[in-house]
This record gives structure tokens, sequence and C-alpha cells, in this order.
């Protein structure tokens, strides 16, 4: 099994994979700046406005939000709006304008990616983790798995930048504080292309736990590019009269040109150009700036660093000194002044133990691995607080319950229980808006469906389940409803094991304030049923159960504990759970019938790529002949050809060249295949006749050298040699007959092919000659190797048990074969024995 880890950075993206061994990182060539032609910046300079860069964060947004049309203004392509309201990117695909959506480009990109890992692992790719920021809502993770799911990859997680980052540490660390000690507190950040990201974590060995994050999602390196283009562009105003926002591609290389200068900066403290030739109407520019100045001109930016890590430090109650390390990752925290801001507000030196670049990836791979080997458990954090809100059955008000508070465990499930006499709608909604980068709070409406009241008129008993799941996803992953049949036995106390079952009565039966409240909070709440893994943030109230569901089947064993009466007592009613549909409207999912058109669609970009790349092959194919016939047949081909049409094989090569440059430009793929078929129906016999001439000779001295060798043995046979003399005479005309014949075949065609020249088609291939060798072989060699019979040796009286006769001395015997030398083996050959045969050789 081989699953990838994907980091798909703003900037860079990397592969990193799971195998037997440990984690490795794939080399790619993919960025998110990603090209229908591909490639990095001069391709995107080149094709400004077919290049798509930038696109992340464009993931489950509509495109009236106020970040994409804020973005918009600084993109070198277009974004329109697409029916269903989303952001439509404009791109030329295959000679056309096509409008593609966040969740095809990304798609795109992740083909590339999932092509490269294959690639590069020599086997297929379906499984993978892929890292989102963990200020992700659920709108732009579930537009992520979309993309995932468009081409085919199955997404087994997404996981959180940091907890990738932060389990990358873990793994890797030996000296982690045992599971009854004090746990290490290390805190992360992450300062990439276009987000900070921070979080704390504890870890014990084999744990890890997130205890909080805190973001500023819109600072990142690009940042840092944007004062710098900004400065210049005011600079080259002033001092050379040219507006660089006026012309796309001028601006791009400016902004190419200061990331150079931004990162030079990092390691030189000294005054640094920056030069442009030909930057705009034909006018070279020049700056230069120095790492105190970049500083100064980012201030502001700098200053901005210290936000998330007071806020991080204040939702988890953490004191600098409880903190053991800061462990620095990402692209941008190369800049020293951004170290040196995180090393002072922590007080201490910043550690960078871990590969700044590819440590997502290798955290993402590595979730798969230590799942798999149960060595490490991960419990992340919900970023923001999540919220349900629910319309009370008999009355006109509302009622709400916060059911993931800040930096709640997760994955996790908790189970509510509602009283309803027929369908009924909760909303789920992030519940601090103003903490959540995203215009939009809710999260969806989730409708019970099919509830209905008891038989005796009462109400359900609906037990919902609740669930940020593995991608940090909320859902309602089930709702039931609790039927109870009475028996004949007393119901009465049936009713009782049910209460005591939820360990709390009902205030008022006919009402929703029986549901109950969780952790003693105010208001008409639900039941609710939670993990004892809780125990260790707040201890649960009696009326709380526990429910941990990282895996799907501890959740219906769980569910069974819950739902059923203790088994102690005898059931006296029954109790059916009936599973309920939840119908759910989320905000910003895509349809099915979308998706299934997105996958249609990708399936046939992947088609088209595929015969675009044949279509090039054989393209590249004309043209590598035409270079390397044009070479060889003014060199080594140049004999094998006769004037006449060595001559016009020249000018059909220079005319083909033309042709290439001019209408066969774009041509389809057969009218390459039929130019190059063209060209070899001259070349072919041309290469053929130079690589026979160059094998011929080597062949026929094999064939001599045989000859000779069989004619010599044939000859000491006439010549009563004692080593020959156990063969049968007839085996020997044989041999003699096979020699004779082949030789007389050697003599003729090596004199037919005497009187040809080199541009004629050779009399004989080598490859005949080798056909030749291996028959004279198969004739001969059985013949002239058979071994001598063994002859008893009269001084070697054996006695069967005798002392004397050791095995050593029997194997002896057997190799020295009394004085007889042993026969010719296959293949050997006598140069200096008298040549019995007559031979031209070439
Ligand atoms: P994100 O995580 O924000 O989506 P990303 O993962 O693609 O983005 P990284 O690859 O971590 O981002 O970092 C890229 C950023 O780091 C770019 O802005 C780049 O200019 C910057 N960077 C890289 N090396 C240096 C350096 N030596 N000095 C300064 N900045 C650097
Ligand atoms: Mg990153």
């Amino acid at each position: 099994m081989s699953v990838v880890g994907l980091d798909v950075g703003s900037q860079s993206c990397y592969i990193a994979v799971a195998r037997a061994g440990g984690i490795e990182t794939i080399a790619n060539e993919f960025s998110d700046r990603l090209g229908v032609c591909e490639g990095g910046w001069e391709e995107q300079i080149t094709h400004a406005n077919n290049t798509v860069s930038n696109f992340k964060r464009f993931h489950g947004r509509a495109f009236n939000d106020p970040f994409i049309q804020k973005e918009k203004e600084n993109l070198s392509y277009d974004l329109v709006p697409l029916k269903n309201g989303g952001v439509g990117i404009k791109v030329m695909y295959m000679g056309e304008e096509h409008l593609f959506s966040v969740e095809q480009i990304t798609a795109m990109l992740l083909t590339k990616l999932k092509e490269t890992a294959e690639n590069s692992l020599k086997k297929p790719v379906t499984d993978c983790v892929i890292s989102v920021p963990s200020f992700f809502t659920d709108a732009e993770r579930r537009s992520v798995l979309d993309a995932a799911q468009i081409v085919g990859l199955n997404c087994l997680r997404l996981m959180n930048d940091m907890t990738a980052v932060a389990l990358n540490y873990g793994i890797y660390k030996q000296d982690l504080p045992s599971l009854d000690e004090k746990p290490r507190i290390v805190v992360f950040v992450d300062m990439g292309h276009s987000a900070f990201q921070v979080s704390a974590c504890a870890f014990n060995k084999g744990k890890l736990k997130v205890l909080g994050t805190a973001f500023d999602p819109f600072l990142g390196g690009k940042n840092f590019d944007e004062k710098l283009v900004e400065h210049f562009c005011a600079e080259f105003k002033t001092k050379y009269k040219l507006d660089a926002k006026s012309k796309i591609r001028a601006l791009l290389r400016l902004y190419q040109e200061c990331e150079k200068l931004k990162k030079l900066m990092s390691s030189n403290s000294t005054d640094l150009p920056l030069n442009i030739e030909c930057f705009m109407n034909d006018k070279d520019v020049s700056g230069k700036m120095n790492r105190s100045q970049f500083e100064e001109l980012c201030a502001e930016l700098l200053q901005k660093i210290e936000v998330p890590l007071y806020s991080l430090l204040e939702q988890t109650h953490l004191k600098v000194e409880d903190v053991s390390a800061v462990e620095i990752v990402g692209g941008a925290t190369r800049i020293p002044a951004v170290k040196e801001r995180i090393a002072k507000f922590f007080g201490k030196d910043i550690s960078t133990t871990l590969n700044a670049d590819e440590a997502v990836a290798r955290g993402c791979a590595l979730q798969v691995l230590s799942q798999l080997f149960r060595e490490f458990s991960v419990t992340d954090a919900v970023p923001f607080p999540i919220s349900l809100i629910w319309n009370h059955d008999s009355e006109d008000t509302e009622g709400v319950h916060e059911v993931f508070s800040r930096n709640h465990a997760a994955p996790f499930s908790k189970v509510l229980t509602f009283l309803r006499r027929g369908p009924f709608e909760l909303e789920a909604f992030y519940s601090d808006p103003q903490g959540v980068p995203y215009p939009e709070a809710k999260i969806g409406r989730f409708v019970v469906q099919n509830v209905s009241a008891q038989k005796d008129g009462e109400k359900s008993r609906v037990k919902v389940k609740v669930r940020v799941n593995t991608h940090g996803i909320f859902t309602i992953s089930t709702a039931s409803m609790v039927e109870k049949v009475p028996t004949e036995e007393n119901e009465m106390s049936s009713e009782a094991d049910m209460e005591c079952l939820n360990q709390r009565p009902p205030e008022n039966p006919d009402t929703d304030k029986n549901v109950q409240q969780d952790n003693s909070e105010a208001g008409t709440q639900p039941q609710v049923q939670t993990d004892a893994q809780q125990t260790s943030q707040s201890p649960p109230s009696p009326e709380l159960t526990s429910e941990e569901n990282k895996i799907p089947d501890a959740d219906k064993a769980n569910e069974k504990k819950v739902d059923q009466p203790p088994e102690a007592k005898k059931p006296k009613i029954k109790v059916v759970n009936v599973e309920l549909p939840i119908e759910a409207n989320l905000v910003w999912q895509l349809g099915k019938d979308l998706l299934n058109m997105y996958i249609e669609t990708e399936g046939k970009m992947i088609m088209q790529d595929k015969l675009e790349k044949e279509r090039n092959d054989a393209k590249n194919a004309v043209e590598e002949y035409v270079y390397e016939f044009r070479d060889k047949l003014c060199g080594p081909y140049e004999k094998f050809i006769c004037e006449q049409d060595h001559q016009n094989f020249l000018r059909l090569l220079t005319e083909t060249e033309d042709w290439l440059y001019e209408e066969g430009e774009d041509q389809a793929k057969q009218a390459y295949v039929d130019k190059l078929e063209e060209l070899m129906k001259i070349g072919t016999p041309v290469k053929v006749r130079f690589q026979e001439a160059e094998e011929r000779p080597k062949m026929f001295e094999e064939l001599g050298q045989r000859l000779q060798h069989y004619a010599k043995i044939a000859a000491d046979f006439r010549n009563k040699d004692e080593k020959y003399n156990h063969i049968d005479e007839s085996e020997m005309k044989k041999v003699e007959k096979s020699v004779n014949e082949v030789m007389e075949w050697m003599n003729n065609v090596m004199n037919a092919q005497a009187k040809k020249s080199l541009d004629q088609d050779p009399v004989v291939r080598a490859q005949e000659i080798k056909t030749k060798i291996k028959e004279l072989n198969n004739t001969c060699e059985p013949v002239v190797t058979q071994p001598k019979p063994k002859i008893e040796s009269p001084k070697l009286e054996r006695t069967p048990n005798g002392p004397n006769i050791d095995k050593k001395e029997e194997d002896l015997e057997d190799k020295n074969n009394f004085g007889a030398e042993p026969p010719h083996q296959n293949g050997e050959c006598y140069p200096n024995e008298k040549n019995s045969v007559n031979m031209d050789l070439d």
C-alpha cells in the first residue's frame, strides 16, 4: 500500500510517501501556480492570463465573497461568477476559453501530483492525506475533498497543516515524557506564502494532543513581496515615469524580482540591487534595498505576528514558561525579523529541527503510518466553536446549544436527545463569527425526517449524533428514534429503566424543557452524551455518557451501549431503534450532478492530455529523426547510400524540417506518424546497411572460429587421437559433414558479399550468420563433448568399509578420470592449433 501525503501550499506543493521503511519526499515541479502550460514564474509571465495561481483560498467561497472580490483585483487571470454563485476561473485550454470551478482547478493540480507520485512509485496511487490550513471552515474543507474526488483520489484525511507538523515532530522525538508524566508543550509556527499559523501541542510518548491553534489567514511571504512591489512601483513612477501596475507582464516580473530580493535579504544585510532589463517601454529599471530598510518597510506586518501568538496563549491558558520549545516551519519564517519576533515573544531560541518545507507533507504521510501501526495517537482541536439551533416543538422559541467549544478534541462525536412528535430541523453555525475568517457563519441545515409520536401519543426520544469528523468537518452522522414497545409486564418499571439509562429524568416530559442540560449551562438544551476522553479537559457531569467515535465501528458499538437498557435488568419493554434519514443542506456543497459532471470533464481532460502528449511525442519523433539523420548522412551513413539518393534524402529532410515549422506545426498525430514513416522508408535501409556492415565481420569471425574448432577435432579423430577414440565414427562423420557444408556456405556468401558495394543491400544478414553458428553448434557440440567412459582402476581396490579410502580420494578419482584429459568444453577454441580449413574473412 502506498499512501501519499500532499501539502498543497499557496506557493509550493510537496508530496511525501509512506513506504515500508519510512517517509520519503518526492521531487515535483508543480506548485499551485498551475499553468495549463505548467511551469513556474517564467511560464506565468509568458502566459500571464493563462496561469492560475493562489487559488487555494478560493475553495468553498461565493464569487461575491469580499475576499474573492479583493483578490480578483490582483490576479493575472479572470474570475467570473458561476451559475451556482461560486467562483469561476477563466483559462485557455486546448486553444479555447474555458470556465473552471476552483474544485476543477485543484483537481488538475492533484492530477499532476498524483501522476508525479505514480511515476516515482511505479504504481497507482489512490489513497492520500491532504493538508489544509487549520482555519479552513467546513465549506472550504468540503470543497477540497470534492477536488480529490474529481480525480479519484481517496482522501483518508484532511489534516490541519499544524497538526501534520506536530506529528512529524513527535514521531521522531525519542525523549518525550511517558504517559504518566507531565506532557511536554511545544509551539509550532508556520509562515507560508499566504498565512501565518501557530499551534500549541502537548506531547507524551505516543500521544499528541493539539491544545489550541491561532492564525492570521492574511499574513505570509506574499504580503512581504507586496510591500516591496508597492515600494518599487512608487520609486519607478518618480524615477522613470513608469506605471508598472498598468501592465500585468511588468508587474509580474516585478513580483518575481521582489521575491528574489526578499530571499536574498534573509541571508545578506548589505545593500542589494534590483535590476530589470526592458521593464516597460524598452526601459531598464534598477533599485536597491537592504535588510534594515526592508524591516522598516514591513514593520506593520512584523507587528501583526504577535497577535496570533497572544491569542494562542490566551485560549490555551498557557504561559510562555510552559512552552518547552518553539519549532518553526514554512518558507517565510526564514525572514530574520520574523524569527526574531517569535523568539522574543517566547523568550527563547527557536528550533528548526524539521525540514521547513517538507514538514507538512511528511506529517500527512506519517498520519497514515501512525494510524496503521497505532504508534502515535493524534487528537486535534476544533478551531471554531460550533453551535446548534433548533425550533421548539410546540413553542415558537428557539433552542441554542454549543456542541463543540473552541479547541474541543476532534475527531469527536456526541449524541443529543430530543423529544419530538414529528420531523424537526437543526441548524449548525459557527458561534463566534468574528473569529472565523469566512463571511458565512452558517454551516448547514439538517432535517431529521420520519419522526413520529409514540403509539401512546407521547413524544419520541430522538437521538442525534453530531460529529466533527476526521476531516475536521461538522456532520450529523446519524439520527435514530427510540420506539418503546410495551410488553405484558410492568410498563412503569420499564420507563424507569429508560430514565436510569439517561441518568436524569426529564423535568417536564411535555416540552423541550425535558431536554437535559449539558454541563449545567442555562437554557433549554438537548441531552448530550460525550466522550470519556473529555475528562482530561472537564469532568463530565453525571448526565453525560461517553462516546468517542474515531472509528466508525466503534460508533456503533458505543451507540448500542447507550441505547440499550442495562443488561443486568430483565427488559420489560422492548426498545427498538429506528434509523432516521437526515436531509443535509450544507453551505457551498456541490450538488451530486455537478460533481459527476466535473468527474467526467476531468476524465476527458486527462484523456485529452494523454492524446496531446502522444501527438507531441509523434511530432518530436519526426523532428529528432530529421536532425539525427542529417547528422549521420554526413558522417557514418555517408558510404551506405548512393550519391543520388544521398542528395534526395538530404533535400527531403530539410523540407520536412520546414514543414514542421509551418503547416506541420499543429497537425493531428497521424500526420506526424505518416511523415516519420515516409522518412523511415528511405532511412531504414541505410541504417540497416550500416549496422549490418558493423556486425557482419564479427559474426563471420565467430563462425570461422567454430569451424576451425570442429575441423581440428575431426582431424584429431582421424589421426586416432586418444582423446576422441570413444566417439563413434558415424557420429564424427556428421560433424565433418556439417563443417563442410557450413564452410561452403560461408565461402559462397563471403564471395558474393565481397562483390557488393556498401550502398547496396547485403547478401547475408548478421542474424543469418548467427543462426548458422547455432546450427553448427547444435550438430557438433553434443558429439565432440561426449564424456569418455570410466575405466576402473586396478590399483585401488575398494573395500566398502575399509579404513583407507576416504571420500576425498573418491572424489579425486572421479575427477581425474585416470589420466584422460577432460574433453574440450563448449565454446573453447584453440587459435594456435593448425588451421585445417580454408577461409576468406571479411
Ligand atoms: P501556505 O502554507 O501559506 O499556503 P506555502 O506552503 O506554499 O504557502 P511555503 O512554501 O511554506 O508556502 O513558503 C513560501 C513563502 O516563503 C514564499 O513567500 C517565499 O517567498 C518565502 N520564502 C522562501 N524562502 C525564503 C527566504 N529564504 N527568505 C524569505 N522568504 C522566503
Ligand atoms: Mg504551507
